[in-house]
């Protein structure tokens, strides 16, 4: 039997640990938090259409398809429940927003997420001076409680003696190990807030660029922000002001802070995950690079994983780790 050892049970290690599982492996693992990761303060929004400018995700239809089957086998599998539906509701911060709208709804980019139009002026409540858009196929993935029940099918070791694969997932903490340094991840530090909106009674997402995700009652989750600069994992005062002045354009009732949290997300430049086997040291995998959209993009890496380990195929090209090796 092929016996694997996963270092970091986030996201990665946790998706990763479960197709390994399901195709017969001995898997052991280890993870040494001892604050906030990305994998447990994320929200686990996958939304299909992202950004100023509107851009449907990069093989968006193909990757939620995988990740659905994914995320409904561990849930029957574990009896949890991971899926969330929604809609969404995006609010267009300026006109150059309103202009991409049109030119991909005109051009058909839109047709398969039932994108509706939100013309100027107020709806439901919330002002749209731009206009805004609202479409479905927007889904949340409870990510600390996919993480908690992997983990109970993992033996839990810091020392699993000898292995066949030693799996890095170390998330942005990577960039500190020798072996995986070269790696082009940019962290980027996010920051979150839990709140009360007494009287808001919201039960889609809202967002203008920061969102507002309802979680029962009138609590809410605010995010999130991206800072390239700042690689302390700490909550500032700063992000604080930003998604509360951000949320409160969108909504009139106060707003009152519950929670604040922050990580840093093993993002990348080109957006795509990290997936492959070590150059010089052939025991060495990865599976990192999830960024802004681990989940969506995680169960597609993961799967690409184990089939490098079991079977030996290189991972697709687009996200192979041996273009970055110089
Ligand atoms: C505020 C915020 C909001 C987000 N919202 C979303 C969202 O809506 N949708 C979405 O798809 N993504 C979102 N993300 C991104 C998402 O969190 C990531 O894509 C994903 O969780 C990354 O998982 P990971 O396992 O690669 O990294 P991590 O979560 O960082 O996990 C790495 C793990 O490795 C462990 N580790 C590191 N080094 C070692 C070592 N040497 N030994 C042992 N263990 C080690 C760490 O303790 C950690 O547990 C958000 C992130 C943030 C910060």
């Amino acid at each position: 039997m092929t016996s694997v050892h996963i270092v970091g049970m986030g996201l990665a290690g946790a998706l990763a640990s479960w197709e390994l599982l399901k195709r017969g492996a001995h898997v052991t693992a280890w993870d040494d938090a001892t604050g906030d990761t990305s994998s447990n303060v994320a929200a686990g929004m996958i939304t299909p259409i992202t950004g100023q400018r509107l851009k449907p995700t990069w093989r968006g239809q193909e990757l939620m398809e995988q990740a659905s089957r994914t995320y409904e086998d561990i849930e029957r599998h574990y009896g949890v429940v991971l899926r969330r539906d929604w809609r969404l509701r995006r609010v267009f911060r300026d006109a150059a927003m309103h202009d991409w709208f049109r030119r991909r709804f005109d051009g058909g980019e839109f047709d398969d997420y039932g994108v509706t139009e939100i013309h100027p002026g107020e709806c439901d409540g919330v002002g749209y001076p731009y206009g805004g858009m609202k479409h479905g196929n927007v889904v949340t993935i409870d990510i600390p409680t996919l993480v908690r029940a992997v983990r109970t099918s993992v033996a839990w070791t810091s020392d699993p003696g000898p292995t066949s694969a030693i799996v890095d997932c170390t998330g942005y903490r990577a960039l500190n190990d020798p072996l995986w340094s070269w790696l082009p991840i940019e962290p980027s530090k996010g920051e979150i807030l839990d709140v009360a909106i007494p009287g808001l009674g919201l039960d889609e997402i809202l967002t203008n660029g920061t969102w507002i995700l309802p979680i029962g009652d009138d609590r809410y989750r605010i995010g999130a922000t991206h800072d390239w600069d700042d690689h302390d994992p700490q909550p500032t005062e700063q992000a604080r002001l930003y998604l509360l002045e951000s949320a409160q354009r969108m909504v009139s009732q106060e707003i009152i802070v519950t929670g604040h949290r922050a990580a840093l997300r093993p993002s990348t430049k080109f957006k795509r995950p990290l997936v492959g086997r070590h150059p010089h040291d052939h025991r060495h995998y990865t599976l990192n690079g999830l960024g802004t959209k681990g989940a969506l993009q995680g169960p597609f890496a993961a799967a690409q994983l184990a089939a490098c380990i079991l079977d030996g195929v290189e991972p697709d090209d687009e996200i192979n780790i041996s273009r970055w090796h110089q």
